[in-house]
């Protein structure tokens, strides 16, 4: 008998969104403003805390965009970028006409690494060309270097661009995670923590940023009666009913970090019984406290990822490769790289697990069996 498939990670409903999503329908809201817009963003901003200022957009990718020209990126600048990650990371810069120039990682978090990160911008300076913005990510959930990396721009005027895709309810010494930068984004695409289903914010720390936010994202229309426009637009809002959504999901994400979490203690159990593999991270323990968005567990033997992966894949066990290093991918390869080869080798040898919130124990199961099983034929 085949069995369903185990996802790496979806969509997990379970709060009010039907309830937001019919109040919208009810009262004919089907715009990208309204309502749940509205009370998204306040949500947001609550959860987030005083002093930050968030704008629904419908990607994170659209968030990033925005991010980089409140920032004052455009054609010709550079902008420095942490390699290991996701490609919409980066993909924004190259909108713009800008240059990425990419940084490596450090061990302990996997995310930007301070000491390549001060060279990389004593090179650009020494070249002529002082970074714009340096876009530092907390990957698979696990804070960056906030203290070490938000030192390094200060001391050299660059600010940084927080991508929190993957780390909303992450924490760091007790601050919430999309706090920390000059500007911070959100994703809520389909498989983050919590969903819109597509969708992202930007998070600002004053109103005037959001406002300008929220006027590129709908094609920055001047403030007179008549279509005039002084600026590029863009048509990134939030719709109302996938901010219905998202309202629905804030009123679980508390539930959804502990289940996140505790994926990420069945992995530990699992590979200290059978350690053929570390667990990512524990430097959880020093205030850096993630959500575990994705658990990935690192493998001594060379290989035993992708073969494992393949092995899964034939039991309907989803399972993928982390990120390939951005300055290793063939759009990026004109690229300059500052760093070691930290993110080569995770990427060499990690493997993301099902991580889902809503994985069962009977699911939790049959991973284990699984892996068991090809280990043992495969001692
Ligand atoms: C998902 C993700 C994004 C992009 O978000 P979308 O909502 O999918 O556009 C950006 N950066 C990182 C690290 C991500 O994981």
């Amino acid at each position: 008998m085949q069995h369903s498939m185990i996802w790496m990670s979806t969509a997990h409903p379970g709060g009010g969104e039907q309830k937001y999503i019919d109040d919208a329908f009810n009262k004919g809201r089907l715009f990208a403003f309204g309502e749940n817009k509205d009370g998204f963003e306040a949500d947001l901003e609550h959860y987030l805390g005083n002093g930050n200022y968030v704008a629904a957009l419908n990607s994170g990718t659209a968030a990033i965009h925005l991010a980089l020209i409140l920032m004052g990126v455009g054609p010709g600048d550079e902008v420095i970028c942490q390699s290991l990650t996701f490609a919409a990371s980066a993909n924004p810069i190259v909108y713009l006409g800008a240059t990425p120039v990419f940084v490596g990682s450090e061990p302990q978090t996997w995310n930007i690494c301070p000491d390549a990160l001060e060279t990389a911008i004593k090179n650009r300076i020494a070249a002529g060309k002082k970074p714009k913005a340096i876009i530092a990510v907390h990957l698979y959930g696990m804070p960056y270097k906030v203290k070490e990396v938000h030192e390094i721009s200060a001391k050299y005027g660059v600010p940084v661009l927080e991508d929190s895709a993957e780390a909303l309810g992450s924490t760091y010494f007790g601050q919430k995670c999309g706090t920390f930068g000059d500007i911070a984004v959100l994703s809520f695409n389909g498989n983050k923590i919590i969903t819109t289903s597509s969708g992202g914010a930007i998070v600002c720390k004053n109103p005037d940023d959001k406002k300008k936010a929220l006027y590129f994202a709908t094609q920055a229309k001047d403030p007179v009666p008549h279509y005039q426009h002084s600026s590029v637009g863009y048509n990134y809002s939030m719709s109302n009913i996938l901010a219905g959504i998202g309202r629905g999901q804030m009123e679980v994400l508390e539930d959804r970090i502990l289940k996140r979490r505790q994926n990420n203690i069945f992995y530990r159990d699992l590979f200290e019984a059978l350690p053929v593999a570390t667990v990512f991270s524990s430097f959880d323990e020093k205030g850096f406290y993630s959500n575990y968005w994705l658990t990935v567990a690192v493998f001594k033997r060379e290989g035993d990822n992708i073969l494992l992966m393949e092995h899964l894949r034939k039991e309907n066990i989803e399972s993928r490769p982390v990120f390939k290093p951005l300055h290793l991918q063939p759009v990026f390869k004109q690229s300059l790289y500052f760093g070691n080869e930290v993110a080569e080798n995770i990427y060499n040898s990690g493997l993301c697990l099902p991580s889902g919130s809503n994985f069962t124990d009977a699911e939790r199961e049959r991973v284990a069996e699984s892996i068991y099983r090809w280990y043992k034929e495969n001692p």
